[in-house]
């Protein structure tokens, strides 16, 4: 039986991110992870500057051997209208491929890692949480996205009562001819919103790569709706004609629509897992490695691992992000009737798309790169 003080489940940015974070601390990690590393995670692969400089990673140095795509421009329509290029001039953003980056940040963790090994039992025994019958902490974070399996233990646990993003993609790298026939360019990625409002789609390409996908709050029908986008997408030329492989679906939790509980008595959620994710962009990736710097945080300096010890990580959250019930009523309250006809309208102005859409909802340019002391 190996005994730790905290054991990290899932290895993806926001378990690595945790893992990291308590070198220094004295405190006994383990991470486990199902799979082997590098695995990939479906995702479009974007990630905003925050990420890059509150993760303090060195560009050059991750741009040797791994795709790094710099992104200086979007280009933003509602599906079936004529699309608005804006430039911001600078790099605001950038493409990166998740079987790299996850990788990547796995490899800065020095902890015991426990990989290609599925958390199957967790089980309370005198005071600590005994995982797989092998493993014993009196502490354990779930980071094991969607359908972590720690998160099962806190309140209703993953289901069908939950509000998802359901959310599919393919990633390819392109042949010299595929490359030449599509349209779309590496530092503009296309994002183009559903006509009645419930998710978008997006062709993003990073150096050869290009990651086609879909996401919408209604998953009702979410093969048709992309489908549709992709023929459209293949008519225009913005993408090639002969796709390989299959599109991969996840699911996910946006931020103000998620319900989980975020700690109990020695269990605490990290990115995914919580449901973190931006409510207007999706974008999940800033918010799990914020939420796991903020839970080390706490675990550096709370007196033990009881639920009300825990929640000032809870209202850390909450003060960062919003208390949910907030956030859900956030933005401007209007009929679908005025919605519909009124987004159409502003997805053909360079103002609304560049200052609300990219800036405001995509970039959280407004939201400064979290501080908390490492
Ligand atoms: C199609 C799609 C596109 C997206 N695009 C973007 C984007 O462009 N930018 C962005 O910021 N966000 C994006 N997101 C959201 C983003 O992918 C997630 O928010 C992010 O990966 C969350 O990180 P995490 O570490 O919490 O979880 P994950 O990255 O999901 O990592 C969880 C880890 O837990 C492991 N695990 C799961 N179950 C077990 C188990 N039983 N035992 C052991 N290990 C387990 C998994 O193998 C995995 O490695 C997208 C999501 C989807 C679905």
């Amino acid at each position: 039986m190996g005994h730790y003080d905290l054991i990290i489940v899932g290895a993806g940015p926001a378990g690595s991110t945790l893992a990291d974070a308590l070198k220094n601390t004295g405190k006994r990690v383990l991470i486990i992870d199902k799979q082997a590393f590098p695995r990939d995670k479906t995702c479009a692969g974007w990630v905003t500057p925050a990420v890059i400089k509150t993760l303090k990673i060195d560009l050059a140095d991750y741009q040797s051997g791994r795709t790094l795509q710099p992104i200086r421009r979007f280009r933003i329509s509602m599906m079936g209208q004529a699309a608005v290029e804006n430039d911001h001039a600078d790099i605001v953003s950038y493409g990166i491929r998740r079987c790299e980056f996850d990788d990547y940040l796995l490899s800065r963790v020095h902890c015991p890692k426990q990989l290609a090994t599925p958390v199957k039992s967790i089980v309370r025994k005198d005071g600590n949480w005994l995982i797989n019958d092998t493993w014993a902490a009196p502490l354990i974070v779930g980071a094991g996205g969607h359908f972590c399996p720690v998160a099962q233990l806190l309140g209703d646990g993953p289901g069908g009562h939950e509000t998802i993003v359901a959310a599919k993609e393919v990633e390819f790298e392109m042949t010299a001819q595929q490359a030449s026939a599509c349209q779309a360019r590496g530092d503009t990625p296309e994002l183009w919103f559903c006509r009645d409002l419930k998710g978008y789609a997006w062709v993003f390409r990073k150096g050869n790569y290009l990651n086609i996908g879909l996401g919408r709050e209604d998953n009702h029908k979410l093969t048709g709706h992309l489908e549709a986008f992709v023929e459209d997408m293949k008519a225009s030329g913005r993408i090639p004609e002969d796709l390989p492989g299959r599109f991969k679906g996840h699911a996910y939790l946006l931020y103000a629509h998620a319900q989980r509980p975020l700690v109990d008595d020695g269990i605490l959620l990290v990115g995914d897992s919580a449901g973190l994710a931006y409510t207007q962009s999706g974008e999940g990736i800033r918010p799990a490695i914020e939420s796991a710097l903020m839970a080390a945080d706490v675990l550096r300096q709370t007196p033990d691992y009881s639920a009300s010890s825990l929640q000032a990580y809870g209202d850390a959250i909450a003060e960062r992000f919003g208390t949910r019930s907030v956030a859900r009523h956030e933005g401007l309250q209007l009929p679908d009737w005025l919605k519909v006809p009124l987004a159409s309208t502003l997805m053909r102005s360079h103002w609304f798309t560049r200052k609300v859409v990219t800036e405001k909802w995509f970039l959280h340019k407004d939201v400064a790169p979290l501080q908390v002391a490492v």
